[in-house]
């Protein structure tokens, strides 16, 4: 519990008795004065997968474990059509951590094993849409695990365009990639610390 009840309350005082579009906006001011955790929190209120997450409503589970829950979707691609998602609150991709990254996308290799095997499927689409421009539709992060059988007369599809200027937007990512963190650099020293000890047996 990061909020306490006081200030829940105060929230809950600055909005009373405003009309919908100055509670809205009135919202966003105090958000934006706030930690991402305590965002998160009061997010996880009114999101429909904190909720089920959190196990406040139920749903056709297909994997749970600590930190991710993967559900049937009730409005389906395909029958079969598996959303994944965290258990903590996030918006989108970039404000997940790593090694939870590393843990949805391992998950989602499995349960897209699992509709191989179970479903007969004859192929998967894994499938991320980060923002709503991108087709987000839902408050909270989540990967869609899609069975997929010909002439299922589902589209993934675009028009492709003629590349323009590869080097310019090439060197435009690179630069902006971000750099990697802390936690990442010390578990990858320990890992070198462990090899080197393999290379040589017996040194303490
Ligand atoms: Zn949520």
């Amino acid at each position: 519990m990061v909020l306490s009840e006081e200030k829940i309350k105060s929230i809950q005082k600055k909005l009373e008795g405003l009309s919908d579009e100055a509670k809205e906006k009135k919202l966003q001011e105090i958000l934006s004065g706030m930690t991402e955790d305590e965002v998160a929190e009061i997010s996880e209120g009114r999101c429909p997968f904190c909720l089920i997450g959190s196990g406040q409503t139920v749903a056709h589970k297909v994997f749970e474990n600590n930190d991710v829950m993967a559900i049937l979707d009730i409005n389906p691609a395909n029958n079969g059509h598996v959303i994944l998602f965290p258990k903590k609150h996030f918006g989108v991709l970039g404000q997940i951590d790593d090694f939870l990254i590393r843990e949805l996308f391992s998950v989602a290799n499995k349960i897209s094993i699992g509709i191989f095997e179970g479903l007969k499927a004859e192929g998967t689409n894994i499938f991320v849409a980060n923002g709503k421009v991108a087709g987000q539709n839902a408050p909270h992060f989540l990967i869609h695990i899609i069975p997929r059988y010909s002439d299922d007369k589902i589209l993934f599809q675009w028009d492709p365009k003629e590349l323009e200027e590869g080097d310019k937007i090439a060197r435009k990512i690179i630069e902006h990639l971000p750099k990697e963190k802390k936690e990442e650099k010390l578990t990858r020293k320990k890992a070198e610390i462990e090899d080197y000890d393999d290379f040589f047996p017996g040194k303490a």
